[in-house]
């Protein structure tokens, strides 16, 4: 007799605790906006998409050395015990108390979404996708890295992974975390050199093992709809890649009103995004973990939801698309596209 799996069609999972809407390890002038978003987002989410709530699990302390140091670690610990809100690193990232158990859910949500990741087209984690923290630092509002400590234990268990990370700053800790392991990286962010956090040449390829991995796909500050509609080719790569498992950072905070602004897109791209990721899970079936990444203004949890109307196919429209009057910029990414497809020649 044959044995029927149970999957879903279509299916989108969201992973969510209420413990989210109070967690945020952001600036204090930022946390209070962070918090609103995620609240908003929920309420959001249940107006305009079906989707099946997963509560999720909590990690441990082990978990934590796959990528962080001893040291480090301890450190958390520590400043999670101290009864006041105080910095981890130079001014960005806040300890407070209790902070070591919302770590580790925070942390624990991607491995719940591992498991629901093969019953459900699309697993969702709106708080998650914190990838500037370094084995042995915080890093812009990043504490932990939770997508690093995802890849590795996927790779770990002979997954094929890639990860997509989109998000107006450039995913320093992660590109630094897996520079050497072969797990394809593809980044899209904001950068002209000194952005934040200043990393992301086109020339950091990766080494060792890793070395071809590393996609970086730098949009020029003020970028408009239509060239990060432009910078989305490069995800037909993946395709070529053929991976087991995708997992996608989906920051929104590259929206034109967001508090931290460096890119003049709208919920458009957020939207052609979550399209252009389905178009490849129809393609070649990989399991999809997408994380909610930044965001800091009033479009942050429309912008979220907009990516989730994508990847259910939805093509939803809610503000007016920007262009650029500049062609040349559109040449520009075309060109290192074009590059990056004739070197991963290798993965087929
Ligand atoms: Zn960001």
């Amino acid at each position: 007799m044959k044995v029927m799996r149970l999957t879903y069609q279509n299916s989108l999972g969201i992973v969510w605790d209420q413990r989210f809407t109070e967690i945020s390890f952001s600036h204090p002038m930022i946390r209070d906006i962070s918090k609103a978003r995620v609240r908003d987002f929920i309420k959001l989410a249940k107006e305009k998409v079906s989707f099946v709530e997963i509560r999720p699990e909590y990690a441990t302390k082990e978990d934590l050395m796959v990528v962080h140091t001893r040291d480090y670690i301890g450190l958390l610990e520590e400043s999670s015990k101290i009864p006041y809100i105080g910095f981890l690193d130079q001014g960005d990232t806040v300890h407070y108390p209790g902070m070591f158990e919302d770590i580790l859910l925070v942390l624990g949500s991607s491995f719940t979404a591992i498991k629901y990741s093969k019953f459900l087209d699309y697993v969702y984690i709106p708080l998650g996708g914190f990838h500037h923290a370094m084995p042995n630092r915080a890093v812009g509002f990043c504490p932990i890295n939770d997508v690093a400590i995802t890849a590795l234990k996927l790779l770990e268990k002979g997954e094929r992974v890639a990860i997509v990370d989109v998000d107006a700053h450039h995913g320093n800790g992660l590109q630094f975390i897996l520079y050497d392991k072969p797990i394809l990286k593809i980044n899209i962010y904001a950068y002209d050199g000194n952005f934040f956090p200043g990393t992301g040449k086109i020339d950091e390829i990766g080494e060792g093992k890793g070395r071809g991995y590393n996609i970086n796909i730098p949009l020029p500050l003020g970028s408009t709809d239509d060239i990060f509609e432009k910078s989305l080719e490069i995800l037909d790569l993946l395709e070529l890649y053929n991976p087991s498992y995708v997992l996608v950072v989906a920051g929104v905070d590259g929206h034109k009103n967001d508090q931290l602004k460096s890119l003049d897109l709208t919920t458009n791209s957020y939207n052609l995004l979550g399209l252009r990721i389905r178009r490849i899970k129809k393609t070649i079936n990989s399991s999809i973990i997408a994380y909610g990444g930044g965001g800091y203004g009033p479009m942050s949890s429309l912008s979220m939801v907009s990516f989730l109307e994508g990847l259910l196919g939805r093509r939803t429209s809610y503000e007016p698309l920007t262009s650029s009057e500049d062609i040349g910029k559109i040449r520009r990414i075309e060109k290192i596209i074009s590059r990056f497809k004739t070197l991963s020649n290798f993965f087929s």
